[in-house]
Order: structure tokens, then C-alpha cells, then sequence
């Protein structure tokens, strides 16, 4: 059986990718907005390419905010960036 690979929409360019190619970030059931190094965190989830120009592109159309349906704090780009450098 061949296994199926999930794909997920990167919020920035709005590319399919692997999922674990991709960084997800979550808004919990408690509202908190982090980033979900596991994949596997309850909540609902937005994914980006580890790819600091998605990230750019996701900030300047604020979609973080609508896949999540929240305001996403700076703490939290701050982060992401940190780790898109780190790459
Ligand atoms: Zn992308």
C-alpha cells in the first residue's frame, strides 16, 4: 500500500507541501497563540515554509491572523523568524 503523504497550505505563498516540511502554528482551546514544533498540538493550526520570505508575505496580508482567527502577537513572528533563521 502506498502511504499518503499530508500536504498542507503554506499561509505565505499558498503552496501545498509536506506537512513536515512546513512550520505549524497553533491557537490552543485555550486561545493561546504558540508555535507547534511537534505537529501534533490540539487547536486549530496554520502552516508556513520554513522560508523567511512566507513569512514576509504572511505578516504583510496578516493571513496568520485569519487562518487562526486571532490576533497574533509580535512575540510570536518574532519567534518564527528566529527559527526561519535558524534553518
Ligand atoms: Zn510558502
Amino acid at each position: 500500500m502506498i502511504k499518503k503523504i499530508p500536504m498542507r497550505r503554506c499561509i505565505g505563498c499558498g503552496e501545498s507541501k509536506e506537512k513536515k516540511m512546513l512550520i505549524r502554528v497553533i491557537r490552543s482551546p485555550e486561545g493561546r497563540i504558540m508555535t507547534d514544533p511537534t505537529g501534533r498540538a490540539a487547536g486549530r493550526g496554520a502552516y508556513l515554509c520554513r522560508d523567511p520570505e512566507c513569512l514576509r508575505k504572511a505578516v504583510r496580508r496578516k493571513s496568520l491572523n485569519k487562518a487562526l482567527r486571532d490576533n497574533v502577537p509580535a512575540e510570536i513572528y518574532a519567534e518564527l523568524e528566529k527559527e526561519l533563521r535558524a534553518e
